[in-house]
């Protein structure tokens, strides 16, 4: 955790974000990107040392970064992350809720601690972070929340039950969010399809693992996905942009 708390108030044109999931692949490149449009992010993961180092980076080009422990598991870390935010600059603008995993198996390999983990952090996760950042968001009459889905919130294919499942899921209570929303508060769904990142490695299974070195060949850069955040996020507040789906040219 970052020893300096004093306020440190942001322009009202630069937001202050929070973004899960940033120590690596979609969650760090959303970051860069925001912190080089010049506000201010907040990063939560559990590898610090990664987020540590993204924070250095940004500030060589004179972005700021601001790396925070975060285990979304945990409901006390989810709060915490969300008041560090609320104490360093006085208000939260945005929250990303970009954290996930996806060890893909049939589901008759009886993986259930997979399927737990994946509960946990894609589902528990995500909602975790809605009642973190509600409240703030009703306080101060604004808000932003974003769900990183997947292609896998639309369709499911072998090995992607549970995954998809948690996927649907995540689409499901953002949507569910957005109805029950008062218009001050905006909520998008971004869905990724085939991105670069370290989201495959969780596989155990080696049949799925395999199908995905096929599968993962037409990735995109996760750059694309960072630049539908900026397009969400840069709307007039009267505009809310509800879901984008991104998908490499080439998949089908
Ligand atoms: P990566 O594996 O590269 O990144 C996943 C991020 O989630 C890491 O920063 C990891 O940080 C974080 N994370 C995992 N568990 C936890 C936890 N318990 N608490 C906090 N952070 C956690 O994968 P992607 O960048 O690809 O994945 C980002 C999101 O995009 C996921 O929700 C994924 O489902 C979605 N997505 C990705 C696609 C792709 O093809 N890449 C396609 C569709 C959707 P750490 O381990 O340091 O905690």
């Amino acid at each position: 955790m970052p020893t300096n708390q004093s306020a440190e108030h942001a322009p009202a044109d630069r937001k202050v974000v929070l973004v899960t999931g940033a120590s690596s692949g979609i969650g760090e490149a959303i970051a860069v990107r925001l912190a080089d449009q010049g506000h201010q992010v907040v990063a939560g993961a559990r590898r610090t040392g990664r987020l540590r180092e993204l924070a250095e980076r940004a500030a060589r080009s004179g972005g700021s970064v601001h790396p925070v422990r975060l285990d979304v598991t945990d409901r006390a870390d989810v709060d915490s992350f969300v008041r560090f935010a609320k104490d360093r600059f006085g208000r939260v603008d945005v929250l990303v809720n970009n954290a996930g995993i996806m060890p893909l198996s049939r589901l008759d390999s009886l993986l259930v601690e997979e399927w737990d983990r994946m509960i946990d952090v894609n589902i528990r996760g995500l909602l975790y972070g809605i009642a973190a950042a509600l409240p703030r968001f009703a306080a101060q009459g604004s808000g932003h929340i974003v769900t990183i889905a997947s292609i896998g919130a639309h369709q499911v294919v072998p090995t992607s039950a549970v995954y998809s499942g948690t996927k649907y899921a995540a689409w499901a209570i953002t949507e569910g969010l957005r109805q029950e929303s008062d218009p001050a508060i905006r909520v998008t769904t971004i869905s990724p399809g085939v991105v670069t990142s370290e989201l495959a490695d969780s596989i155990t299974e080696q049949g799925a693992a395999e199908a995905m070195r096929t599968y993962r060949a037409s990735a995109i850069e996760p750059r694309a996905i960072a630049e539908a955040v900026c397009y969400a996020l840069d709307q007039p507040s009267d505009v809310d942009v509800n879901e984008i789906v991104v998908r490499p040219a080439r998949q089908r």
